[in-house]
C-alpha cells in the first residue's frame, strides 16, 4: 500500500511502498477513505513530541470503511472514525476512573501507532467510532481530532458562557458552530492582520473578533488557546474574570513567559488538555451530527501530504486540511 513516512525529525514526509498492515487480536483492518492534517502532525515532523519511534506514519483524523472486521462485532463497509487514542491499558487508576486520556501505557494514532497517511490501517475495534455512512469523508474526518480536542477543551470550561478561543484555525471553526448552537457566545482572537480568518469568525458567529494582542469588550468567563503560542497563556489571563479558566488544547507550546501573580489572583486557573476518552468521542460524535457541525476543507492527495503541512504552517489554509486517500483505485 502507498504511505507517507517521516524516517527522522525535521525531515519531509517520503512517499513509501509498505505491507498492508496484518490485524493483531483486537484489530480491524480499514480502507482509508480520508485523513485530515492536525497541527501535531507539525509537532511530530519538527520532533517535538517525546520519544518517536521512527520510521512513522502520521495522520490520526482517519476516516474508512472495514473491509475485515476480524473477530469483532463489526460489519464489513461500516464507516469508521479512528482516532488519536488508539490504546490504553484499561487496568490502571487512570483507566478505572474515567481518565484513559491520562494513562501511562497509551498509544497514539500516527504517533506511536502507525497513522492515517496510508491506504490502511489496523487499528483496534473498541477506540474506533462508528461514523455516518452519508457525509463526504473528508467533511468527517476533522472532527476526529480537531472537533474532539475542542469538545474536550470546552468541557473544561464548565459553565463559562462568554468564551474566548485564541487560534481561529480548524478546531476553533468546529468549536464556534457548538458554542453557537448552546447559545454562549464566542469571542475569536487571531494572528494580527489575519483578515480571513477574523472573517470567518465572524461568519460563523462570533460576538466579537480581533487579533490577540488586544482586549474582547467584555471579560471573558473562560479561553481556550489553541495557537501553540505560550506568550498567550497571560494574554489570556489578562482577559478572564475572576474564577475563570484558561485551557491550553495543544499538545506542545512554546515556552510561556514569566508573568505577574495578580493576573493568576482571584481563583483564576491554567489548565491543559490531553488527548481524549472514547466518552469524548462519542458524546461530540452524537453532538455534531445533531447540530449538523459542517467543517471547510481543503482536499489534497496522499502524495502531496508535504504541501498539506507547509500550508498548516504558513496558515494558509481556509478549512481544514484533508488528505483523501480512498479514490476508486485504492478499491479492492
Ligand atoms: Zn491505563
Ligand atoms: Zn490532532
Amino acid at each position: 500500500m502507498r504511505a507517507m513516512v517521516l524516517s527522522g525529525a525535521t525531515r519531509p514526509l517520503v512517499a513509501a511502498q509498505l505491507e498492508r498492515p496484518k490485524p493483531g487480536p483486537g484489530q480491524i483492518l480499514i480502507r482509508i477513505e480520508a485523513c485530515a492534517v492536525c497541527r501535531t502532525d507539525l509537532h511530530l515532523l519538527d520532533g517535538e513530541l517525546a520519544d518517536i519511534p521512527y520510521p512513522v506514519t502520521p495522520g490520526h483524523q482517519i476516516v474508512g470503511r472495514i473491509v475485515d472486521p476480524c473477530r469483532s462485532e463489526l460489519e464489513i463497509g461500516a464507516r469508521v472514525g479512528v482516532p488519536w487514542l488508539g490504546y490504553t491499558c484499561g487496568s490502571c487508576a487512570d483507566c478505572k476512573s474515567g481518565r484513559e486520556n491520562l494513562c501511562d501505557a497509551a498509544r497514539f494514532t500516527g504517533y506511536t501507532l502507525p497513522g492515517g497517511y496510508a491506504e490502511y490501517i489496523a487499528a483496534d475495534a473498541r477506540y474506533c467510532f462508528l461514523l455516518d455512512d452519508k457525509s463526504p469523508p473528508a467533511s468527517l474526518a476533522p472532527l476526529l481530532c480537531a472537533g474532539l480536542i475542542g469538545y474536550r477543551s470546552l468541557r473544561m470550561c464548565g459553565a463559562a458562557r462568554h468564551i474566548g478561543l485564541y487560534g481561529f484555525g480548524a478546531a476553533a471553526h468546529i468549536l464556534a458552530q457548538v458554542l453557537r448552537f448552546q447559545g454562549r457566545p464566542f469571542y475569536a482572537f487571531t494572528r494580527p492582520g489575519d483578515e480571513a480568518a477574523q472573517a470567518s469568525a465572524l461568519a460563523l458567529g462570533a460576538a466579537w473578533c480581533g487579533s490577540s494582542d488586544t482586549m474582547p469588550p467584555q471579560h471573558l468567563d473562560a479561553a481556550i488557546i489553541f495557537a501553540p503560542v505560550g506568550a498567550l497563556v497571560p494574554t489570556a489571563l489578562a482577559a478572564v474574570r475572576k474564577g475563570g479558566v484558561v485551557v491550553c488544547g495543544g499538545i506542545h507550546m512554546s515556552p510561556i513567559p514569566e508573568f505577574p501573580y495578580a493576573l493568576l489572583w482571584g481563583e483564576r486557573q491554567i489548565v491543559s488538555v490531553a488527548n481524549l476518552t472514547r466518552r469524548d468521542g462519542t458524546e461530540f460524535l452524537e453532538l455534531a451530527s445533531r447540530i449538523p457541525i459542517r467543517t471547510p476543507t481543503e482536499s489534497f492527495e496522499l502524495g502531496e501530504a508535504n504541501i498539506a503541512l507547509d500550508r498548516l504552517r504558513r496558515g494558509a489554509l481556509t478549512g481544514s486540511a484533508v488528505l483523501e486517500i480512498g479514490g476508486p483505485s485504492a478499491r479492492d
